[in-house]
C-alpha cells in the first residue's frame, strides 16, 4: 500500500498564496480563522489521516463490511478510527456553533475532505454524507428538526445519508415509488425500498438519520410531485435520547467493485415515522442542497485518488529499476536507471501531478465560492458566486472524477505488472474511484447539466461572471512576458468555448438531440480549458514569488515546469473534444437498434 503523507505544502500554496484565504476569511467574517490556526488544523489533519485513516485503507477493502440479520459490521480498526474523528471534534469543524459546531469556514472543512479522502476513500464517506444532510436540515428545516436532528449530526454522534435511489429510478427521480402518508401528529409514515445507500447502516454511530425523497398522497406524477423528510433510524424520544427502531431496516448490502469498507445499503422503510422538509412537492429543489454539496464532495475525491496515486506512483518510479534511459545511463552503479528517467513514465507521473494540482485549485475556488454564499453580507457578490458555482460544480464533479480515475490507472501503469496485484494498493486505488464517474449524478448527467440546463438554458448568461474573470486575468498579465505561453492559448481557448456553445445552440434548435450528442465533450473541453486557467493563475503567482525572493524556489519553478506540461501536453486534448462535438449527432444516432447488434 502506497504511504499516504498530506500534500501540506501544496495545500497552503493553493490556499494561503493563490487565493488568499486570510483576507477572503477576514472579509467573511471568520476571525478564528487565521494562518496560524488553520496551518495547526492542517497538521492536526495530517497526523491523524496518516496515522490513523490511511492504514485502514487495505484492510477495509480486504474485509469490507459485513451483513447480519440488518446489522451492518465495518472492518476492524473502523468503529475505533471514528470514535477518534469524534472526540477530535473533526465532525463540528464548519458547523455552525449555534449547533455546537465551531464555525469555520466550509473552504477549511473541504480541505480536510481532500485528504481523509486520498487515504481512505470508504472512511471518508460515512462523516461526508453527514455533511449534506446537516446543510439540507440548516437551508430548510423546521427550527424544530434542526435542534432535534442537528446538534447530534454536528457532533458525530449521529450519521446521515441521502435516500433518493431505488430499484428502477436513479437518474430519473421522477419516477419515485416511495410513499408518505401524512399521520394526525403532523408526521409522515414513510413506505417504500431504497437502494445504493451509502453509509445506509453501520456500527459506528448511535442513530442514522435519513434524508429520504418520497411521494405525498394525489401528488403531481414526475419530478414535480417529490417531497423530501428526514427519517430517523432510532425513534427521538422527547428527552432527545434514541429510542425504538422506527421501522427502518437494513435488507442487505451490495458486494462491489470498490469502496468496499462502506456500506452501501437496502434500506426499507415501513411505515417509518418521517418529517417533512421543506413545502411539500418541492422536494427536488430542497434536495439540490444536499446534491450541490455533495457534487463538490465528489470532485474532491477525483483530486483525492490523483494525489494518492501519484504518491505511490512517484515514489515507485524513484525506486524501481528497469532499462537504461535512452539519453545515456543515470545511475551508472545500479544494474538500470530507475524508471523516472524514461519519458513515458513520466508523461503519466506529470498528469497525475498536474490534474491533482489543477483540481486542487480549482476545488479550493469552488470551496470559496461556497463560504462566500454562506457568509458574504453583499447579496449582488451572493449572487455571482451562486452563478459561477452553479456553472462549474457540473465541470468539477464529473471532469476531475474522470481524470482522477485515469490518474488512477497512470499509477497502476506505472508499477507494471507490480499495479495489477492488490498487495500494492494501486488497482484499490482505481476500484474505489470509479464510483465518483457515478454516484451524485453520472458524468452523462452533468454534462447535460452544465450544457443544455446551465448554458443553453441561460442563453450562455451563466458564462459571464466567469469568463469575465478570465479576461480580466489575461489582461492583467498580457504584457508579461513570461506569462506569453499561458495567457495565449488561453485566450484562444476562450474564444473557441464561445464560438462552440453558439454553434452547439444552433444545431440544437434544429434537433435537440444534438445537445445530448456533444454535451461529454462539451463538458471536458470546459474542463481541460478550466484547469488551464487555474494552472494559468498558479504559474503568475510562482513567477511573482520567484521574482521577490529565492525563498522555496524549488517549488515554484517546479510550479511554472508543471503548468508548461499541463498546456503542452494536457490542455490539446480538448481539441480532440471539439472535434468530436463538430461532428454532431449523426454518427451517433445513424443506427438502428437492431443494427447495433451487427
Ligand atoms: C456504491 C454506490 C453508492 C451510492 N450511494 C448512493 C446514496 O448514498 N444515495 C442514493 O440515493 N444513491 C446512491 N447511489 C446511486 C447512484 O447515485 C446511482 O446509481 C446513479 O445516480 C445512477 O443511477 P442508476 O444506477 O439508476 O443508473 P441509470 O439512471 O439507469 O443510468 C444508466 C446509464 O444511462 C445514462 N443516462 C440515464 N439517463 C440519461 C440521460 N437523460 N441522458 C444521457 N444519459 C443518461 C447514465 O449516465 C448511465 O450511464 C449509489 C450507487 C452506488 C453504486
Amino acid at each position: 500500500m502506497p504511504e499516504y503523507k498530506a500534500p501540506i505544502r501544496d495545500i497552503k500554496f493553493v490556499m494561503q498564496e493563490l487565493l488568499d484565504c486570510e483576507t477572503h476569511y477576514q472579509h467573511l467574517g471568520y476571525q478564528d480563522a487565521s494562518i496560524e490556526m488553520i496551518d495547526a488544523i492542517l497538521a492536526e489533519a495530517s497526523k491523524f489521516t496518516e496515522q490513523v485513516i490511511a492504514p485502514l485503507n487495505q484492510i477495509g477493502d480486504e474485509q469490507g463490511c459485513t451483513w447480519k440479520d440488518g446489522a451492518v459490521t465495518t472492518p476492524d480498526g473502523f468503529k475505533d478510527a471514528y470514535q477518534q474523528y469524534v472526540d477530535g471534534g473533526w465532525p463540528t469543524l464548519s458547523q455552525s456553533e449555534e449547533f455546537g459546531g465551531q464555525g469555520l469556514p466550509h473552504s477549511l472543512n473541504t480541505t480536510i475532505g481532500e485528504l481523509l479522502s486520498s487515504a481512505n476513500h470508504s472512511f471518508a464517506m460515512y462523516p461526508g454524507l453527514s455533511h449534506g444532510a446537516l446543510a439540507t436540515l440548516e437551508a430548510h428545516g423546521t427550527d424544530e428538526q434542526k435542534q432535534t436532528f442537528m446538534p447530534n449530526l454536528v457532533e458525530g454522534r449521529w450519521t446521515g445519508t441521502m435516500c433518493l435511489t431505488e430499484p428502477h429510478c436513479g437518474t430519473d427521480l421522477g419516477m419515485l415509488r416511495t410513499k408518505a402518508e401524512p399521520n394526525d401528529d403532523g408526521s409522515y409514515s414513510l413506505t417504500g425500498t431504497k437502494i445504493f445507500i451509502s453509509a445506509g447502516e453501520h456500527d459506528l454511530s448511535e442513530n442514522i438519520i435519513h434524508i429520504v425523497i418520497a411521494r405525498l398522497p394525489g401528488a403531481p406524477e414526475g419530478s414535480k410531485g417529490i417531497s423530501l423528510f428526514v427519517v430517523p433510524k432510532l425513534a427521538i424520544n422527547e428527552d432527545g435520547s434514541v429510542g425504538e427502531n422506527n421501522g427502518v431496516s437494513c435488507g442487505s448490502i451490495e458486494h462491489k467493485m470498490g469502496i468496499n469498507a462502506n456500506a452501501t445499503c437496502v434500506i426499507n422503510f415501513d411505515g417509518a415515522k418521517g418529517y417533512l422538509i421543506g413545502a411539500p412537492n418541492r422536494g427536488l429543489h430542497c434536495m439540490f442542497t444536499f446534491m450541490n454539496a455533495a457534487r463538490l464532495g465528489v470532485a474532491n475525491e477525483g483530486v483525492a485518488a490523483a494525489e494518492a496515486s501519484f504518491q505511490g506512483a512517484l515514489a515507485y518510479a524513484k525506486d524501481r529499476l528497469q532499462m537504461r534511459s535512452l539519453s545515456g545511463v543515470k545511475n551508472p552503479d545500479g544494474p538500470a536507471d530507475a524508471i523516472i528517467v524514461h519519458p513515458d513514465v513520466r508523461r503519466m507521473l506529470l498528469t497525475q501531478k498536474s490534474i491533482a494540482e489543477g483540481g486542487r485549485a480549482l476545488n479550493g475556488y469552488l470551496s470559496q465560492l461556497v463560504d462566500i454564499c454562506h457568509a458574504e453580507k453583499d447579496p449582488e457578490v451572493r449572487a455571482v458566486a451562486e452563478s459561477k458555482l452553479a456553472l462549474l460544480t457540473p465541470i468539477a464533479k464529473a471532469f476531475l472524477t474522470e481524470t482522477g480515475l485515469e490518474c488512477t490507472s497512470h499509477g497502476v501503469q506505472v508499477f507494471g505488472g507490480h499495479g495489477f496485484i492488490k498487495e500494492w494498493g494501486m488497482e484499490q486505488l482505481m476500484r474505489d474511484t470509479k464510483i465518483s464517474c457515478l454516484y451524485e449524478g453520472t458524468t452523462g448527467v452533468q454534462a447535460l447539466d452544465l450544457l443544455a440546463r446551465k448554458v443553453l438554458g441561460t442563453q450562455g448568461e451563466i458564462l459571464k461572471p466567469f469568463a469575465q474573470d478570465i479576461t480580466e486575468f489575461c489582461q492583467r498579465n498580457a504584457t508579461d512576458a513570461d506569462m506569453a505561453e499561458f495567457i495565449k492559448p488561453i485566450m484562444a481557448y476562450a474564444a473557441q468555448l464561445q464560438e462552440i456553445t453558439g454553434a452547439v445552440g444552433k444545431k440544437a434548435m434544429a434537433n435537440a438531440d444534438e445537445i445530448g450528442a456533444a454535451s461529454v465533450d462539451y463538458l471536458m473541453f470546459s474542463g481541460y480549458f478550466t484547469l488551464a486557467y487555474f494552472w494559468g493563475q498558479m504559474a503568475e503567482k510562482a513567477l511573482e514569488k520567484l521574482k521577490a525572493s529565492d525563498d522555496d524556489k524549488d517549488f515554484y519553478q517546479a510550479k511554472i515546469k508543471t503548468a508548461r506540461f499541463y498546456f503542452q501536453r494536457i490542455l490539446p486534448r480538448a481539441q480532440g473534444h471539439a472535434s468530436c462535438l463538430a461532428n454532431g449527432a449523426d454518427s451517433m444516432m445513424a443506427l438502428t437498434e437492431d443494427e447495433f447488434a451487427f
